[in-house]
């Protein structure tokens, strides 16, 4: 049995990341992790020689002076060597192929939907509003459960005032937002089809805001959590690998420490970086707390689950200098991620550079199919992941195949040299996220802004990562992190947020 001051339960980027902040001040930090690398759901993997990562393309965040960079070089950590994404964008709608060059895109918009120019126009103005609106102040935002009533009355009078477009718009339904602007179908499900899931519009500003301006890191995905790794040792934490905790063991309302798979025990106090309700099923010794917790999330929507097709290209198809394809139908805005198949649902191709030594070139196809998609992926029956679901996922794997085919054209599947699909019940086993979700909570207008504390009901029991404030993405759950680091290093009068912004304070020499 060993001693730390926390134990982390996963070593994705929210439990990387508080572990970091709380090692940067001295704590005795320990990370459990099931899997044999670090990243959770920013972990990177190959096949045949080819690396892929697990669907997240270029991310803004890791620009220089952006959270990403900002939290690593806080940490100490090296800091990660991008590529930019600066591709373009082809957007299949019903068959018909839309071009969207980068640099170029609202012109674009309008050359291939000229009758709607003037729509264009008003939404694109919109857009830019609200993500300026979103970036402005740069000062971290409180969270907004830790407000008293007044506080948030206050806060609410703030913004309408201060991000007038943001609160008009931008925590609105994505569908409610387009309708309201044009009457194109075509218009309204190119723009829905980069990130084809019901959510506010600001989800969609943010996308076509940052589009071809991205940064991937050349080493992959895997770099950033690796990064992170290197932090955490250097200040003295312990990662353990292929450490699966099966108990968070709890005594009287307070939590005391976990117990692995393997039978190893070690005390502190616990913080969860895993879905809460996998954390709770976890939680033994004083169950009693437990009923409650559940029952206050049980009726909270989840995020919608994806499959990914992952697919290596050789060089006998050339792409251009496209990264990213979408298909579509012209109605799909209006539609429910349940009510998809594998024969209508949209597909986001998100298009990779090769990695220096690979021969092949990683694509990754998203597929917003649900958890329960056939009979929870005829895997209800009983006998677990057994022939039925291979068979389904193979099945479901040659139509969307068979789909992308139909729209690049033969040359495109005769440069296929290796696919496989992941199904959410994969991302579920992988990382323990209640449906394989890769967002946490829905992101919709009736559930925007209600976030889950970090703090739970019993003593030394913590929650990280996209299920908490302020959610889902990596640079979120990094912020997540930082957020429980801040209050748990109050009580012993370190000020993190002063420290922070002290750090990044432009110096004035
Ligand atoms: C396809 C896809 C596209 C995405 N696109 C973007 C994007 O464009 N931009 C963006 O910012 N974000 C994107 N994301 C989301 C982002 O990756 C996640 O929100 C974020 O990485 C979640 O981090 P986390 O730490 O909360 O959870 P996770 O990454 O799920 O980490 C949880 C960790 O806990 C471990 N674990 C679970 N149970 C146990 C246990 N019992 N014992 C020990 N360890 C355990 C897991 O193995 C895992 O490592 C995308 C994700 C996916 C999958």
């Amino acid at each position: 049995m060993q001693k730390y001051d926390f134990i982390v339960i996963g070593a994705g980027m929210g439990g990387l990341s508080v572990a970091n902040f709380l090692a940067k001040y001295n704590k005795k930090v320990l990370v459990l992790e099931k899997h044999n690398i670090p990243g959770g759901l920013v972990t990177s993997f190959a096949r045949q020689g080819v690396h892929f990562d697990l669907g997240i393309h270029g991310l803004y965040e890791l620009k220089e002076k952006q959270a990403i960079p900002q939290f690593l070089e806080f940490w100490g950590a090296p800091q990660i060597e991008t590529v930019p994404c600066r591709g373009d964008m082809y957007c299949f709608i019903d068959g018909k192929k839309h071009v969207f060059r980068h640099g170029k895109v609202m012109d674009d918009f309008k050359r291939e939907f000229p009758e709607f120019a003037a729509d264009i126009d008003k939404l694109f103005n919109v857009m830019e509003t609200i993500n300026t609106e979103m970036f402005s102040g740069t000062e971290a935002p409180e969270p907004p459960y830790d407000m008293n009533l007044f506080q948030l009355i206050k806060f609410g009078m703030k913004s309408r005032k201060q991000k007038p477009m943001f609160m008009k718009y931008g925590n609105k339904d994505v569908k409610k937002v387009l309708d309201q602007f044009t009457n194109s179908e075509g218009l309204k499900s190119t723009i829905y089809s980069y990130c084809p899931y019901p959510m506010v519009f600001m989800a969609f500003a943010y996308q076509w805001g940052v589009f071809s301006n991205n940064e991937y890191p050349k080493a992959g995905m895997q770099a950033i959590p690796n990064a992170a790794v290197i932090s955490l040792k250097h200040m003295g934490g312990v990662l353990k690998l292929n450490s699966e905790v099966t108990e968070i063991l709890v005594r009287d309302g307070h939590a005391y420490g976990v117990r692995t798979k393997a039978g190893d025990e070690y005390r502190g106090k616990v913080i969860s970086g895993v879905s809460p309700q996998y954390t709770y099923r976890w939680i033994k010794g004083d169950e009693k707390y437990v009923g409650k917790m559940v029952t206050r999330i049980a009726d909270k929507e989840i995020f919608p689950s994806i499959c990914a097709l992952f697919i290596a290209l050789d060089d006998t198809y050339d792409i251009g200098n496209v990264e990213c394809i979408s298909i579509a139908g012209s109605e799909d805005y209006r539609k429910r991620p349940q009510e998809f198949t594998a024969d209508s649902a949209p597909i986001v191709i998100n298009i990779y550079p090769k990695r220096e030594g690979d021969k092949y070139r990683p694509l990754v196809a998203l597929i917003p199919l649900t958890y329960a998609y056939e009979d929870y992926w005829k895997t209800s029956g009983g006998d677990g992941r057994g022939d039925a679901y291979r068979t389904l996922k193979l099945r479901v794997e040659g139509t969307i195949l068979n789909r992308i085919t139909k729209h690049l054209g033969d040359e495109f599947s005769k440069a296929v040299v290796f696919h496989e699909l992941s199904t959410p019940i994969t991302y579920e086993r992988y990382t323990y996220s209640e449906h394989g979700s890769f967002m946490g909570w829905a992101v919709e207008e009736k559930d925007f802004g209600k976030y889950m504390k970090q703090r739970t009901d019993i003593k030394d029991l913590f929650l990280v990562g996209q299920w908490v404030f302020p959610g889902f993405g990596v640079a979120g759950v990094m912020a997540s992190g930082y957020y429980l680091a801040k209050e748990l290093l109050k009580s012993e009068g370190t000020d993190l947020k002063k420290d922070f912004n002290e750090y990044f304070k432009p110096s004035s020499s």
